[in-house]
């Protein structure tokens, strides 16, 4: 008997990629790994976490935390992101948030609320993996997003009904992106209102590292700037996907999705049917140590990072060889290298945990389309100061042998 044979049709394109099985040599003792995407975990405000356990557990308390709650998310949670929302420009009430168990689930669900089989999603090359994988559920198609406004709206419309679909919606990552590192400018930011506008679809902003910003000054999320046009959030067709994986600890799974309240209300139905709700004690502590602690906790987050970007960037400058690119990101946790054109990030992969024990990821998996061979994503979030100095001593060596 073969199961597989019974599989949904939707599993066809969910499949582990080389890139993932090339990542598990990574297991190995002695390896550099600049390839994970994971904050530091000396770095979590486990203390604060530890007395706010203890005080959901108290005798007083227990039986709130170890029951089951509402769907939408504990509602002291939603009132301190309600003034979170409301400082960044997005003046909104509680019914237009719905806690999540990370942002991967919001991902998740605005799949399946948009996305019938063969529609298109609008994403960027290259564009957040995990993002590709939630969608990729749906059985969507994908087309390639240009933040500059010189794609027509009807080119994008004509190509999705070529396909058999609609265009549904345009995710984007405008802070810090994942695999980038790069910020999307305001002019950036108006152009994706305007296409989403124009083809009547929604936007999808994908903020995990907003918080994250070392230097530079903020932009305004594409949200705020749509409440800025309109006046009312409920007019508005961007929803937010907030997180705080990369800010207090991703090991709880707690995110949230700000939109108007219709789409809250379909969100908290797919919720019900999914998992009822993210977990209620997971959702007090989080709400106590963010009231308590967040701004300062984000603040050391920034000190603490920032002098890893500016490690990588010193130690890029110091040891890549001539031909070899790479961004300067404001904030997050990642550059992205480009190599001449004729080199491939996969084989080098290989070659450099061979012969050097320094990882990366290959570019082409963040890419819907299979673009970007010649590109990679290093993480300086994980590795100490030295380690990175270390790190990328050791991938110019890579570099160049490879190149000659
Ligand atoms: N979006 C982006 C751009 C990410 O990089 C990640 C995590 N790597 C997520 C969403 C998901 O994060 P979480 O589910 O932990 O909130």
């Amino acid at each position: 008997m073969s199961l597989e044979q019974v599989f949904a049709s939707r599993t066809s394109q969910m499949k582990a990629s080389e890139i993932r099985e090339l990542l598990k040599l990574l297991e190995q003792p002695g390896i550099l790994s600049f390839a994970g995407g994971i904050p530091d975990p000396n770095l979590f405000p486990a203390e604060a976490f530890s007395e706010a356990y203890a005080r959901a557990l108290s005798p007083e308390n227990q039986a709130v935390a170890l029951q089951y709650s509402v769907s939408e998310g504990y509602l002291p949670l939603r009132r301190w992101l309600v003034g979170q929302m409301e400082r960044m420009g997005v003046p909104c009430d509680v019914d237009n948030i719905l806690i999540t168990s990370g942002s991967q689930q919001a991902l998740d669900y605005l799949g399946k609320l948009f996305l019938n089989a063969g529609d298109t999603a609008l994403v960027e090359g290259p564009t957040y993996m995990g993002a590709l994988g939630a969608f990729r559920a749906y059985e969507p198609r994908f087309d390639r997003l240009s933040v500059n406004g010189n794609r027509p709206a009807q080119d994008y419309a004509d190509a999705a009904q070529a396909a058999g679909g609609k265009v549904k919606f345009a995710y984007l990552t405008p802070d810090f992106a994942n695999p980038t590192g790069k910020t999307m400018d305001l002019r950036g930011r108006e152009s994706v209102l305007d296409l989403t506008e124009a083809l009547d679809v929604a936007s999808i902003e994908d903020a995990a590292y907003q918080a994250l910003r070392y230097d530079g000054d903020s932009v305004p999320p594409i949200l705020a700037l749509e409440v800025a046009r309109k006046g009312d959030l409920e007019a508005c067709r961007t929803i937010y996907c907030g997180s705080f994986s990369k800010t207090l600890t991703p090991g709880l799974r707690v995110g949230w999705v700000v939109a108007a309240k219709p789409v809250i209300r379909q969100l908290v139905l797919t919720k019900q049917a999914s998992d009822l709700h993210s977990p209620t004690i997971n959702q007090i502590v989080v709400h106590e140590v963010a009231a308590r602690m967040f701004e300062s906790h984000v603040g050391t987050l920034r000190q603490s990072y920032g002098a890893r970007r500016d490690a990588m960037l010193a130690a890029l400058e110091k040891h890549m060889p001539e031909g070899v690119e790479w961004t300067r990101p404001e904030g997050g946790m990642f550059v992205w290298m480009t190599l001449p054109k004729n080199m491939d990030g996969a084989s080098l992969l290989a070659e450099a945990l061979r012969s050097e024990m320094v990882a990366f990821v290959p570019g082409s998996a963040f890419f819907a389309d299979g673009a970007g061979a010649n590109t990679l994503r290093l993480n300086f979030s994980s590795p100490t100061v030295e380690q990175i100095d270390e790190g990328m001593l050791r991938l110019g060596r890579v570099l160049r042998g490879a190149l000659t």
